[in-house]
C-alpha cells in the first residue's frame, strides 16, 4: 500500500545562477551543515499523491535537491481505500473553511482514518529507523505521527492548508485531528494565522512553500521559444520561429506536441494584451469571478483577451468537481455578450506528460501581460510567486499566503476576494500601463529570489532539524 517515488538528485549548486553570491555562500554552509547532521540518518518525506496539486509540485523539487546535496531524502506515498479518501478530502475541504460533501466526522470515520494508517506504519515500519526524520504532510498522513516516534523517529507534521480565521467547519476538523497531530515532535504551518492554539508553541515553525527556479514550470524560455509552445499547443496562432522545445529535470531534450482543449472564438494573436489565471477548476480558485471583472471592466481595452487555463479535467476522471467547475466556466462564457465572449479562452492543458503541461504553464504564464490569481481561500498558491519570478504583475486576492507573497502596491497587487470589480479595475490600469506593470514585476522576481526559492526553505527545515537533534541546537 506505500509506493516509493524515485526522484533523481539535482545539484543545489545549480543556485549559484540565480541568488546572489553572499546568498548562495550561505546556503553553502547551511548544506555543510545538514549533510554533519544529518550523516547516517534518512529523511523521510510522506504524502498521499504523487502527481497534482502544489504538494506533490513541491516535493518533487525539494527532495531532489536534498538528495543532490548528499543527504539521503526519500519520499513514500502512503496507500488507502475510497472511504479513507472520502475522509480526508472532507478534513481538507473543512480545514480551508468550506462544508464539502457534508458528511459526518464521527466515530466510523475516526476508525477508518486509524485503520487506514495502522496498515501504512506497518509497512513503513521495517524501513524506518531509531534516529530518521519523517516529514508528514497534510491531514491524510499526521495518523503516522505517533507509530513512527514509537520506531525512534523524530516525526514532524507539515500542513499545508488553513484559513486565516477558523470557523466552525475548521474547528470540526481540528477536533478529528488533534489526537493524530498531537504527538509529533514539531508542526510546521505555511503562515502564523494557520497555527492552531492549543498546539505546543515550543514545537512550532512557520515555513512557507518555494518554488523551483530550474523545473520545467519556471525554467527561462525565450520569447520565441514561448510563441512556438503556444503555437504547437493551438492557443496563438503564429510564433516567432522558434521550437516548443525544453529541458527535463533529468537533462534530456522534450518537446511539446499535444494541444490543449480549447474554448475560443480564434487562438491569440501575438500582438493580444493577456491578462490569465491558470489554476486548477475549483470554485475557490473563482474563475468566473475573474471572468466577470474581465467583462466589465477589461474588455473595453483594445486587443485585451482573457485566458482562463486548467489541468485537462478528461485526465483527472476522478474529480467530479473540476468538470462541474469547467461547464460552469463555460455556460457562463456562453451568457456574455458576444463581443466579450470572443476575447474569452478557456484552455484545458494536456497531463499525459507533466513536464509538457508545465512547459505549458511557464509559457502561458510568460506569455501573460497581467497574471490573476483570484482565489476565495488559499493556503500557499504557487502560481503567484511562478508569476512573480517571471517578471510578471500578479493581482492577488488578499487570503491565505498570497498576502505573504504578493507586498501590496510593490510586488503586485491584492484585492478583496469577493470583488471583482476591483480586480478588474486593476486589470484594466495594468493592461494599459506596461511601464507600471513592468516595475512591479521586476521587484516581484526580486521578492521571489529573496523570499520563495527552495533554498530557503531548505534551510529552515535543517534549522529545525537541528533543533530538534539533542544536543546539536548550537553546533
Ligand atoms: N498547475 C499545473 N497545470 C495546470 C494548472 C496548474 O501544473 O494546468 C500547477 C500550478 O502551476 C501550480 C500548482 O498546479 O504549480 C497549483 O498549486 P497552488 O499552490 O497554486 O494551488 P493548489 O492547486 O495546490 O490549490
Amino acid at each position: 500500500m506505500v509506493g516509493e517515488v524515485h526522484v533523481n538528485p539535482l545539484p543545489p549548486e545549480r543556485f549559484a545562477e540565480v541568488l546572489s553570491g553572499e546568498q548562495f555562500s550561505r546556503f553553502q554552509e547551511v548544506i555543510e551543515r545538514g549533510r554533519d547532521l544529518l550523516g547516517g540518518r534518512v529523511v523521510w518525506t510522506v504524502n498521499s499523491t504523487a502527481r497534482g496539486g502544489g504538494v506533490a509540485e513541491l516535493l518533487t523539487s525539494l527532495v531532489a535537491y536534498v538528495r543532490g546535496a548528499g543527504i539521503d531524502a526519500r519520499w513514500m506515498v502512503i496507500g488507502g481505500d475510497p472511504d479513507f479518501f472520502r475522509v480526508t478530502k472532507r478534513i481538507h475541504n473543512r480545514l480551508h473553511g468550506f462544508e464539502g460533501d457534508g458528511g459526518p466526522l464521527g466515530r466510523t470515520e475516526i476508525d477508518v482514518y486509524r485503520r487506514t494508517l495502522e496498515r501504512n506504519a506497518q509497512e513503513l515500519e521495517p524501513l524506518v529507523r531509531a534516529g530518521d526524520f519523517v516529514l508528514l504532510h497534510d491531514p491524510q498522513t499526521a495518523g503516522l505521527a505517533e507509530p513512527l516516534r514509537e520506531q525512534g523517529a523524530t516525526a514532524v507534521w507539515r500542513c499545508h492548508v488553513g484559513l486565516d480565521e477558523p470557523n466552525d467547519f475548521a474547528r470540526g476538523a481540528w477536533d478529528f485531528l488533534r489526537p493524530f497531530v498531537e504527538p509529533a515532535d514539531a508542526y510546521v504551518f505555511s503562515r502564523r494565522s494557520f497555527v492552531w492554539d492549543d498546539l505546543d508553541e515550543a514545537r512550532l515553525a512557520i515555513i512557507a512553500p518555494s518554488i523551483d527556479a530550474f523545473s520545467a514550470k519556471n525554467a527561462e524560455l525565450p520569447p520565441e521559444v514561448v510563441g512556438a509552445v503556444l503555437r504547437a499547443g493551438g492557443i496563438q496562432s503564429d510564433g516567432a520561429g522558434g521550437h516548443p522545445s525544453f529541458v527535463r529535470a533529468d537533462g534530456s531534450p522534450g518537446r511539446v506536441d499535444r494541444r490543449v482543449e480549447a474554448v475560443q472564438a480564434r487562438p491569440l494573436r501575438p500582438s493580444d494584451r493577456v491578462v490569465a489565471q491558470i489554476s486548477r477548476w475549483d470554485r475557490l480558485k473563482d474563475p468566473i469571478g475573474v471572468m466577470r471583472g474581465f467583462a466589465e471592466h477589461v474588455a473595453g481595452v483594445e486587443d485585451a483577451q482573457l485566458v482562463l487555463a486548467g489541468p485537462s479535467t478528461a485526465a483527472v476522471a476522478d474529480d467530479p468537481e473540476g468538470v462541474e467547475v469547467l461547464a460552469a466556466t463555460i455556460e457562463a462564457r456562453e451568457r456574455l455578450d458576444p463581443e466579450v465572449r470572443d476575447r474569452v479562452h478557456l484552455l484545458s492543458l494536456p497531463m499525459e506528460d507533466a513536464e509538457e503541461n508545465a512547459t505549458l504553464v511557464n509559457a502561458l504564464q510568460r506569455r501573460a501581460d497581467v497574471l490573476a490569481q483570484k482565489s476565495l481561500a488559499e493556503g500557499f498558491g504557487l502560481t503567484v510567486s511562478e508569476g512573480m519570478w517571471k517578471g510578471r504583475p500578479v493581482i492577488g486576492s488578499r487570503v491565505g499566503g498570497i498576502q505573504d507573497q504578493i507586498v501590496d502596491g510593490e510586488t503586485g497587487v491584492l484585492v478583496d476576494p469577493g470583488d471583482s470589480d476591483a480586480f478588474g479595475e486593476v486589470a484594466a490600469q495594468l493592461v494599459r500601463d506596461p511601464e507600471r506593470a513592468g516595475e512591479l514585476g521586476r521587484a516581484a522576481r526580486e521578492r521571489v529570489r529573496d523570499e520563495f526559492l527552495g533554498p530557503r526553505s531548505l534551510t529552515q527545515y535543517l534549522e529545525l532539524f537541528r533543533r530538534l537533534v539533542p544536543g546539536a541546537a548550537n553546533g
